[in-house]
């Protein structure tokens, strides 16, 4: 089986990746026979209010450092194609932000809920909001506003991990099933549908398939498929799993090997 590019991937130009490595990220690709590799490094605008208090930016992507080592690894893997990209946290709420970045040339570019909005001006990470707010109110937040973001009409192509608050689920909370979401989720992907963008299938923690289905239902045409690494290692990791998955429920390669698999 060809697998797909992989289209979510941090190198050491993300803040949160300090074992980020893009020419051995590149080289891993190549060793496993992924086509292409989009290297979408994060780019988080919302001050996170931290446990304790603090308030956090994330640190500025340095960009003149970021291009040249898409050049050299350009350079070092001909056969591999080397896509640029960023992560853009909640595009919905910088949107004259995004615009800017985007008109600076990107193949790729993610958007991504991470935020989840406390009070007024207060804002924490999606895994820190468990903390404050009961578990499956998390879900349901995190689902509508996954919902905003889709339905503005800001600058960015894939919808990535709407499965994003599942990853930090508290075991305090008991059992956590995605099918008891379901509704939920239908309703946000209804809204990626209505906003023409791709669905990306994150790889990094547990493979929730059932999103496939529940995005063909919703008349879901294109995914994407991410690893979201932050190290070489992880680089493809579940994707022929993802890629067989994606197969069971009608999808398969589309005419450019670094696009989106489409609805056959
Ligand atoms: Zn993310
Ligand atoms: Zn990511």
């Amino acid at each position: 089986m060809t697998l797909p590019a992989d289209g979510h991937v941090h190198s050491q130009f993300s803040w949160d990746a300090p074992g980020g490595d893009m020419v051995r990220s590149c080289a891993r690709a190549v060793e496993l026979g992924v086509p292409a590799v989009a290297f979408t490094e994060h780019v988080d605008l919302t001050p996170w209010t931290m446990p304790g208090g603090r308030v956090r930016l994330g640190p500025p992507l340095d960009l003149t450092g970021y291009r040249a080592a898409i050049d050299e690894c350009r350079d070092r893997f001909p056969t591999l194609r080397v896509l640029s990209g960023v992560e853009f946290s909640e595009p919905h709420w910088h949107a004259a932000e995004l615009r800017a970045l985007v008109a600076q040339g990107f193949d790729r570019v993610l958007g991504s809920v991470h935020s989840r909005r406390i009070g007024p001006d207060r804002y924490v990470e999606v895994g820190h909001a468990y903390g404050e707010v009961a578990a499956a109110e998390v879900v349901r937040g995190y689902l509508a506003e996954v919902v905003r973001l889709a339905d503005t009409g800001t600058d960015f192509e894939v919808v990535t991990h709407v499965d994003y608050p599942l990853r930090h689920w508290p075991d305090t909370a008991g059992r956590c099933d995605i099918g008891d979401f379901e509704e939920e989720f239908r309703v946000a992907l209804a809204a990626v549908r209505r906003s023409g963008r791709v669905l990306e299938l994150n790889t990094r923690r547990l493979l929730h398939t059932q999103l496939l289905g529940w995005w063909r239902e919703a008349g879901g045409r294109a995914i994407a498929f991410g690893s979201d690494a932050h190290d070489p290692d992880a680089v493809a990791r579940q994707f022929r799993l993802a890629a067989y998955a994606a197969e069971a429920h009608g999808f398969r390669p589309g005419p450019d090997p670094v696009g989106p698999w489409l609805r056959a």
